[in-house]
């Protein structure tokens, strides 16, 4: 069946390598037809004081031409111009217009900060193991998750990596089923597409974002879902695709779901 990734990354973001002409070159050998770049939009220097996390502002230009010189030069495939824009609540120091967000085919949701914290940074991955933290973070990420899933003004189409809480491998002393459940509703509610994202089975935690019971949940809420592999590098642009459509197929997904160019989404069978 055709191969999709809705997410992935380029040399234009700090901690990503490769062009995008690179990246699309590997899709198209790999028989990707549906590629989206979803490079880190910007942050302020308040949170990302080295231009590591995200793309600098001033080259955000020269990255949506790249796209759109990739597109042009791969007509066989789609290849969708994306953002992947942190979600930061209350505070958000940035400008977010809506009418700036609106050339973008696809926007990925994010939560990569609690309180201003990043704590899926290797660099400060210290904080995990005082004491208490790791319920505290968890309750605070999922909550946080939730509001950015349900809030229907948010831009985002597909939330990523849903339970990238878990990226460190520390699990709260309480059952996660509860979590799942609010999640799913939070992605309902807000209308929300999720993603398998196949760049989990390479942490500590050693499987894909999101757990089977997670995306359980999210098939039986009705929440659409499709495949990203997060690829910082374009030897990665096509990893593991075909074992999130079995992850998919195996909690009860029939079809993959495919954003488009322009805004709109197709399904594929998962056959
Ligand atoms: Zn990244
Ligand atoms: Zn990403």
């Amino acid at each position: 069946m055709e191969l999709v990734n809705t997410h992935c990354h380029s040399h234009f973001c700090g901690h990503g390598e490769g062009l995008v002409s690179e990246y699309a070159a590997a899709a198209a050998d790999a028989g990707i037809t549906t590629l989206a770049f979803t490079e880190h939009y910007p942050l302020t220097s308040a949170f990302d004081p080295d231009g590591y996390l995200s793309v600098p502002a001033v080259d955000m230009a020269a990255y949506e031409q790249a796209v759109l010189d990739a597109r042009a030069a791969h007509t066989g495939m789609d290849v969708l111009l994306g953002i992947e824009l942190d979600y930061l609540a209350d505070t958000d120091d940035r400008d977010l217009d809506a009418a700036d967000l609106a050339r973008y085919d696809v926007i990925l949701g994010s939560v990569h900060f609690v309180d201003r914290w990043p704590f899926d940074d290797p660099a400060q991955r210290g904080v995990w193991e005082e004491p208490g933290a790791v319920d505290r973070i968890w309750n605070r990420y999922v909550d946080l998750w939730c509001d950015a899933a349900s809030d229907p003004t948010l831009p985002f189409q597909v939330m990523s990596h849903p339970d990238l809480a878990k990226k460190f491998a520390f699990y709260p002393s309480f059952p996660l089923d509860a979590l799942y459940e609010r999640m799913a509703e939070a992605a309902s509610a807000g209308g929300r597409m999720v993603e398998v994202n196949t760049s989990g089975s390479y942490y500590a935690c050693a499987e894909m974002f999101p757990a089977p019971d997670l995306l359980r949940a999210f098939c039986r809420a009705g929440v659409p879902c499709t495949v990203g592999t997060d690829a910082h590098s374009p030897v990665n642009v096509a990893r593991d695709i075909h074992r999130a459509y079995a992850l998919m197929r195996e909690v009860g997904y029939r079809q993959v779901t495919v954003p488009m160019i322009g805004g709109d989404r197709r399904t594929v069978g998962l056959d």
